[in-house]
């Protein structure tokens, strides 16, 4: 009945990909207003979900999911994420070039096709034909065949393969995408069968946030030094242990490391963080933001927890360093983070100290429950009673002369859950209702730590 097909269409901005794994990441690259924002927009189109109530935090967004053919993967802009490119001395490619050859799987050079190069824009493009990464690139703003014609002085510079898009018009678009679905790898990344069961946990943050400080507190401090081979970001190191009562896989360990080693002088540190945290979301079932506890909650954590909370990933919080505040600035820092991460309000919040190790243990109990939750299938007839006290109690409201009907609901998918509810008229249902009823099912099921995602679809 309620076969995938069915699941995609109707209203609900839910991902249909959000459960599908992740080809990679591909990233944007070029100078300020050759067109990357409207091309990442494009290219993403309707497919930037928003799940969370909140407004704001997912505004101006340089990284989601997007489809290519049928292959998902992370869309990145990388000149929108270095926090720096507002200044002039700082705008050009050269440091978006050096993360994207680090940290994608593809490179979307963006040029303008109405603009002369640059020679600096020559040099970086050598850099890009010498990397070993698939490199796509762009002329932009080839609005009509006439200004197509008229990228020639691209055409000189000797790439295999230059796209003539129109970002703006939409025009050429499906030929680019064509070509980033050939561009990703061939598979996604799939888990050996010795990592099953295991929770996968990415571990975010910004840098000394003290992320290195608790995989070592957690894995042990021998377990972490092993890595040293600097640069191999496409075998990511994950790391497998048993505490608790559980098994833990760390995804991308040696990313979490890899800033000492691999970090130049000048070089974007906060983007490359914010692209290792988005390669070991893509398989995790449980993001842990981890934050300085003084310091507090950044834009651009909430924005990468955003992007967690759009996929439907379990999140937990944690605010580390306690050992360095007092009773009173830690809840002060606790409510700040909640007031930061508004869009998450049912997320735990963990104070942790990894130099003491205070808190850890329970940070841990925290994933592991979140997990749980995350896996968790709600059987038919728990829901079905579930369902019915919410009819009894609180029915959807008139709406326009006559109420929508609400006739079942069903869990539809797990890992992460999703609910679907049969309804006469789906879009008839309010926000407000529709938020009453996720809040319920979270109350009734004790679903703390995952964004309870409910669908809406018309039953003729
Ligand atoms: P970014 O700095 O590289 O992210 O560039 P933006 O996406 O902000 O675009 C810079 C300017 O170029 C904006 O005024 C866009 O409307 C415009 N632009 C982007 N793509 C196209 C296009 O395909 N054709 C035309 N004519 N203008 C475009
Ligand atoms: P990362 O960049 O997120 O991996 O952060 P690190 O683990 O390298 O930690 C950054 C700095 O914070 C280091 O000097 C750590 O010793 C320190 N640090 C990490 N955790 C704690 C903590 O719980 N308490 C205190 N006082 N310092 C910490």
């Amino acid at each position: 009945l309620l076969d995938q097909e069915s699941l995609t269409e109707g209203d609900a901005p839910i991902p249909e990909a959000s459960r599908a794994p992740s080809y990679g990441l591909v990233a944007l690259v070029g100078r300020p207003n050759t067109g990357k924002s409207t091309l990442f927009n494009r290219l993403v189109g309707k497919r930037v979900a928003i799940v969370h109530d909140e407004p704001g935090v997912t505004r101006d967004r340089h990284y989601a999911d997007a489809i290519a053919g049928n292959k998902r993967y992370t869309l990145v802009d990388t000149g929108g994420l270095d926090p720096e490119s507002d200044d002039p001395m700082r705008q050009g490619i050269a440091r978006q070039v050096e993360l994207a050859i680090a940290e994608a799987d593809v490179v979307i050079c963006v040029l303008d096709a109405r603009v002369p190069i640059t020679p600096a824009e020559h040099a970086e493009l050598g850099l890009l034909r010498r990397s070993q990464k698939p490199v796509i690139y762009v002329a932009n703003k080839s609005d009509n065949p006439r200004l197509e014609t008229e990228a020639t002085d691209l055409y000189r510079l000797g790439m295999e393969q230059l796209l003539p898009v129109s970002a703006l018009h939409g025009r050429g678009t499906g030929d680019l995408e064509d070509a980033i679905e050939a561009a990703l790898p061939k598979e996604p990344r799939v888990e050996p069968p010795s990592h099953e069961g295991a929770i996968r946990v990415a571990l975010i943050g910004r840098p000394n946030a003290g992320k290195s400080s608790l995989v070592n507190r957690v894995f042990g401090e021998e377990r972490m030094l092993v890595d040293s081979r600097p640069g191999t970001t496409r075998d990511a190191i994950d790391t497998l242990v048993e505490r608790r009562g559980h098994r833990f896989l760390l995804i991308d360990t040696a990313g979490i490391r890899r800033k000492s080693k691999v970090h130049k002088e000048g070089s974007p540190i906060e983007a490359v963080s914010v692209l290792q945290a988005i390669r070991a979301m893509e398989r995790a079932e449980v993001v842990v933001l981890l934050c300085d506890a003084a310091e507090g909650v950044a834009e651009q954590d909430a924005k990468v927890l955003g992007l967690a909370v759009d996929r439907g990933s379990g999140v937990v919080i944690a605010l580390n360093k306690m050992d360095l505040l007092d009773r009173k600035t830690m809840t002060k820092a606790e409510e700040d983070a909640r007031d930061k991460l508004s869009f998450a309000p049912w997320a735990d919040i963990s104070p942790v100290s990894a130099k003491t190790g205070r808190g850890v243990d329970r940070l841990l109990d925290h994933i592991a429950n979140v997990a749980d939750v995350y896996r968790r299938r709600v059987s038919t007839g728990e829901l079905n009673r579930f369902f019915e006290q919410v009819l009894a109690t609180h029915p959807p409201p008139t709406h326009g002369g006559r109420a929508p009907r609400l006739f079942y609901i069903t869990q539809a998918e797990t890992s992460p859950p999703l609910f679907v509810v049969l309804a006469s008229d789906p879009e008839k249902i309010h926000f407000s209702y529709r938020r009453y009823v996720a809040n319920q099912l979270r109350k009734a099921f004790k679903l703390d730590g995952v964004p309870v995602r409910v669908k809406y679809k018309a039953r003729r």
